[in-house]
């Protein structure tokens, strides 16, 4: 019998938990949702609406009030990489998101508190019917506390870093390794510091430290916690 469950999985910047969560999602037929680009997406309406200034300043007031007007979806997946694509308003700015005016703007907008509010609101309107896989920061504590299966993704900045430049220069941006390490320090930092919603493992969140271990490896750890967590169900 197929069980459908909630499966969360949280971790800092770069941690290569959304790759290996749309692996997983894919391995056993479940929906994936990458909740930081939800927040990447309201980042980037925010600059389009000249709502941060060139000092990083955020005009907060102007944000909430945009924010009714902000419609984050996804596109159908790719049924060989899993991929989809993020549309903001019906515009795929996947890429767009991705790049370092959005990444440095991101944790700031994220601690503001009315814009978890309605992200949160609208993640848990997607996992409403269960067999979801969503990654991100409060997954676990916030969004679906209630979730079968939390996983809390560990890796040190310096391995994240050197991941996160081998897929920028990929990408073909112009960047420095020394501006990405630092960029993912400073997140890590707003992220476990913000009043709303920091970044915290679950209580009873597995622990997976992905420094090491490849990416067959880690996805026969998650299949294998998925299958004993599922098997246990009636
Ligand atoms: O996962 P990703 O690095 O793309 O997320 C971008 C940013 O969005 C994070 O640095 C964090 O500030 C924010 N975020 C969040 N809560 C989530 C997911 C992402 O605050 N659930």
């Amino acid at each position: 019998m197929k069980h459908n469950i909630t499966i969360a999985i949280d971790g800092y910047s770069s941690s290569g938990k959304s790759t290996m969560a749309r692996e997983l999602a894919k391995k056993i037929g479940y929906v994936y949702i990458d909740s930081g680009a939800m927040y990447r997406a309201v980042t980037l309406a925010a600059l389009r609406n000249g709502l941060i200034s060139a000092d990083g300043k955020i005009d907060t007031h102007g944000l909430i009030a945009l924010l009714p007007e902000i419609s984050i979806t996804f596109s159908t997946p790719d049924p060989v990489s899993g991929s989809s694509h993020t549309l903001l308003n019906g515009e795929n700015v996947e890429s767009e998101i991705r790049g370092m005016e959005v990444s440095e703007h991101v944790s700031a907008v994220s601690a503001i508190p009315e814009v978890r509010r309605r992200l949160t609101a609208m993640q848990q309107a997607l996992g409403d019917s269960k067999g979801i896989v969503m990654d991100g920061r409060d997954i676990g504590t916030t969004v679906f506390p209630e979730a079968e299966m939390k996983v809390f993704v560990d890796a040190s900045p310096e391995v994240r870093a050197k991941r996160r430049y081998a897929e920028l220069k990929a990408k073909g941006d112009d960047i420095s390794y020394a501006e990405v390490e630092a960029n993912i320090r400073k997140r890590d930092e707003t992220d476990i510091n913000r009043k709303e919603s920091p970044l915290r493992k679950a209580p009873d969140a597995h622990i997976l430290n992905n420094d090491t271990l490849s990416r067959t490896e880690q996805m026969e750890w998650l299949t294998g916690l998925f299958h004993q967590i599922t098997s246990g169900m009636q």
